[in-house]
């Protein structure tokens, strides 16, 4: 049995992920984590995940939280990750980070931390996205420049962060394979008179609507033809599911940062 702590507990994902370990058979939950404040926090996990009591209390303690657990999951907020991650680096506990929307300053914290302690961080954790990532890197390498690169991303109204850690990761994809510097060749926005589209540009765009879960559409446009290709998520709970086979996997894993794409054996040089 692997010892999980769950961090966002009550949170969209968070949730999801303390029913994936409590179903599961190899998996047993040790402790569930809120931010101060939290309406959930002082019941009992089963209360968030609508099953009878677990007997693990919601605590806004990490020390609590974290006592007795051998892998960390957290989907939570950048600020709070890091924290949950110094507090693990600290205790030996591996991690699994779902958390997006890391600044530049805090990914080169986040990864001086991570050094030290095994840690599995992905913007997206489902499989489909990310055989969608070496998918994406073999189109641009096969097309060329000629073709025109652009990304699209669609999620809910609440997603705080913009554009997805998925389409910038999809973007530096094409970079990578292309050879180029995403920043120097990203194009986040457009409007009014903007000229004509330079040669090698990399665009990414954002829909924020509704209730939809994380649509990521990327065109390869020549002239005369494009191809699309588009993955689309029906629930999170395929986030769910890779994030529990990163807990599987990381554990008694050597220190360092490893990505979904180790855990699901891809090669990670087209993420
Ligand atoms: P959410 O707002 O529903 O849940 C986040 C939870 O974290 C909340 O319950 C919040 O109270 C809690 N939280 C915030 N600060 C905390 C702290 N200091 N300590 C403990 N808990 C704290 O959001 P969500 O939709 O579950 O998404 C959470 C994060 O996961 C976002 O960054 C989102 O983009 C990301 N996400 C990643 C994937 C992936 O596959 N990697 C998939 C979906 C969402």
């Amino acid at each position: 049995m692997i010892k999980i702590g769950v961090v966002g507990a009550a949170g969209r994902m968070g949730a999801l992920i303390a029913r994936g370990v409590v179903e599961s058979e190899d998996l047993v939950l040790t402790g569930a984590l809120e931010v101060t404040g939290h309406p959930m926090v002082g019941r009992d996990v089963g209360d968030v995940i609508a099953r009878l009591p677990l007997g693990v209390t919601i605590c806004t303690d990490m020390a609590e939280a974290f006592a007795d657990c051998e892998v960390i999951i957290d989907f939570s907020s950048p600020m709070a990750t890091i924290e949950h991650l110094t507090f693990a680096a600290a205790g030996g506990q591996a991690m699994v980070i779902g958390t997006t929307g890391f600044s530049d300053k805090q990914r080169v914290t986040l990864f001086e931390i991570g050094a030290g302690v095994p840690v599995v961080i992905s913007p997206n954790m489902s499989i489909g996205v990310n055989v969608m990532f070496k998918a994406v890197a073999m189109l641009t390498r096969l097309l060329g420049e000629d073709y025109d690169v652009e990304i699209v991303e669609a999620h809910h109204r609440l997603k705080k962060d913009a554009p997805s850690g998925t389409a910038k990761a999809l973007a530096l994809s094409v970079a990578r394979a292309r050879g180029v510097n995403l920043d120097e060749h990203a194009r986040y926005e457009r409007n009014g008179i903007i000229g004509e589209r330079p040669l090698g540009e990399i665009g990414i765009q954002t829909v924020r609507a509704g209730d939809i879960v994380g649509d990521h559409t990327v065109y390869f446009a020549g002239g005369g033809e494009r191809i699309e290709i588009t993955h689309r998520a029906h629930s999170r709970e395929n986030f769910a599911r890779g994030a529990l086979r990163a807990a599987r996997w990381i554990k008694g894993k050597t220190p360092g940062m490893y990505s979904m794409l180790d855990v699901l054996g891809l090669s990670d040089e087209d993420r």
